[in-house]
């Protein structure tokens, strides 16, 4: 199977071919198609298996497919638990959408609001935030996170453990109850099962 068979555009095609992947890993395998066709996903993969692309990759074509209501407002928002995290994803997001026109920023905590807030007001498409910075900056009213069409939890059980439950669902409370949500967990304990319950519409479950 190919990233091209997988259904993926020909600018992110590009773009997996400037990275040298020859083949799809197992988790792209299942995410992608589901991702693509609009599903909720809930997905228990560890780092290193290529879960970055396997959400990154589809995220970004959904984007392109979907219209922009062209009020500059983020329409992707991905979670992670640390900054070390965000930067890796937002790497991520540069390499694999350098064929398209999107704009993404970075939003955690330890640097001032100051650069943040500039970037936000020249219009962003794409958000990579950690919870703490990026509920700051919405009780601010720097972030508007009502046009997000896809939100992204990554390493969900790091962010439960790291005690952010309640920042997390006070983020929710600030979406569109319609959109799509994939959820990215290395374990499938109890309390990832009751988020994903409550977060989740009908999700492809995919273990790898
Ligand atoms: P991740 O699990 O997302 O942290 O990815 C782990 C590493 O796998 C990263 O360095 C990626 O560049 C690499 N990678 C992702 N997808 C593929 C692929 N299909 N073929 C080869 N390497 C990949």
């Amino acid at each position: 199977m190919t990233f091209e068979q997988l259904g993926l555009a020909a600018g992110l095609l590009r773009a997996v071919a400037d990275q040298g992947y020859t083949e799809p890993t197992p988790i792209q395998l299942k995410a992608i198609p589901a991702i693509l066709d609009g599903q909720d996903i809930l997905a228990s993969a560890q780092t290193g298996t290529g879960k970055t692309a396997g959400f990154t990759l589809p995220m970004l074509q959904r984007l392109a497919e979907n219209k922009s209501t062209g009020r500059r407002l983020p329409r992707a928002l991905i979670l992670t638990p640390t900054r070390e995290l965000a930067a890796q994803v937002g790497d991520s997001v540069t390499t694999y959408g350098k064929h398209l026109p999107f704009r993404a920023a970075m939003i955690y905590g330890g640097v001032s609001f100051g650069g943040q807030i500039r970037q936000l007001r020249q219009g962003v498409d794409i958000l990579i935030a950690t919870p703490g910075r990026l509920l700051d900056h919405v009780s601010q009213g720097t972030i508007d996170l009502s046009a997000v069409e896809i939100l992204v939890l990554d390493e969900c059980d790091r962010m439960l453990d790291m005690g952010f439950i309640h920042d997390i669902r006070k983020i929710m409370g600030r979406l569109p109850d319609e959109r799509q949500t994939l959820m990215f967990s290395a374990t499938f304990s109890k309390p990832i099962q009751q988020l994903a319950h409550t977060l989740l519409k009908s999700p492809v479950q995919i273990e790898v």
